[in-house]
């Protein structure tokens, strides 16, 4: 996963010692990311983007979109569950969900786990992103069938300009990065289009980027859209994701009414399903900001 760079998908044949390594360049930062490769399982090119399967050696299965990495078996629960449980909890009582992109279904795996949810509508412009998941991580699939979900394949700009208004709780933004079909749900009508589909309490979470590469570019940039779209509170909270460019990674929260720092702590505590990251804790600690992301944001 990386932006507004030319990302080079090459893998490095290294004759000595037999190996192969996948390595996404991010060249604006001058920095670059590998994982050892055991064998290169799939190449697709849909429509929209050409897709990749490896199978790694020490990071399980990794899927790779236009040569910038999108989740390993080994890491995923790090970024699906901060881009979950964060607004589910963050929200009064969330019934209805929208998930944009999340075609790898890792989102919608995490939203079921609230058993008060009644409904998740999934919407990814790529159908095949979804069905190289159900092949090559099932394990994030398998609430696909759940009578609660239901997966649209369609242009998710195009999905929420056509939605009734007021009809989600939560929309969770899980695309990829601000540059080919997804740079449109980076921008301030998307954002007044989402305020629109979503309840008076209504919450937006999207991913962000890096904080350390993205805080003064497209970090700012998100909480000033988000403010044009009349979202009275905004907040970006930054997690650990080991694959993506910095290692650092982040999700930016924002609501129509209240406060983006309060969340349902004692709910998140006594939560009645698994998590390998999320608890209240780490939601509360990572709504503390460095001094470095403090400044530039508004
Ligand atoms: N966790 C990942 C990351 O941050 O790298 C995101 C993974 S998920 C696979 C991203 C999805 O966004 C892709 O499946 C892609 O097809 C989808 N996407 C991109 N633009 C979109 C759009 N305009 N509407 C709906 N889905 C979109």
């Amino acid at each position: 996963m990386a932006s507004s760079t030319q990302n080079d998908l090459t893998i490095q044949n290294d004759l000595t010692n037999k190996q192969q390594w996948f390595t996404e360049f991010f060249d604006s930062e001058g920095s670059a990311f590998s994982l050892k490769i055991q064998e290169h399982l799939e190449s697709v090119t849909s429509p929209y983007q050409s897709i990749d399967i490896y199978k790694t050696a020490h990071f399980g299965n990794l899927m790779v979109i236009d040569g910038c990495t999108m989740l390993s078996s080994r890491d995923h629960f790090l970024y699906h569950e901060m881009m979950t449980h964060v607004p589910l909890f963050s929200h009064p009582d969330p019934k209805k969900v929208l998930i944009i992109g999340g075609g790898d279904c890792g989102a919608l795996n995490e939203v079921l786990k609230h058993p008060k949810i009644e409904q998740v509508c999934q919407v990814d412009i790529d159908e095949q992103v979804t069905r190289l998941s159900e092949r090559y991580f099932p394990e994030l699939c398998r609430s696909n069938k759940d009578p609660r979900a239901s997966l649209h394949f369609e242009d998710g700009i195009k999905f929420i300009k056509e939605a009734q208004p007021s009809s989600f709780d939560v929309i969770i933004i899980d695309s990829t990065d601000p540059v080919g079909p997804a740079e449109g749900l980076f921008a301030a009508d998307f954002y007044q289009h989402c305020a629109k589909v979503l309840t008076d309490d209504g919450i937006i979470i999207q991913q962000s980027e890096s904080p350390l590469y993205h805080s003064q570019s497209i970090i700012r940039k998100m909480h000033q859209d988000l403010k044009e779209a009349d979202f009275v509170t905004s907040h970006t909270l930054p997690f650990p994701q080991p694959i993506y460019p910095s290692g650092w990674w982040s999700c930016t929260l924002a609501k129509k009414q209240g406060n983006a720092l309060e969340f349902r702590k004692e709910d998140a505590r006594n939560k009645s399903f698994e998590t390998q990251y999320y608890n209240a804790d780490i939601h509360q600690a990572a709504l503390v900001l460095p001094e470095f992301m403090r400044k530039p944001l508004p």
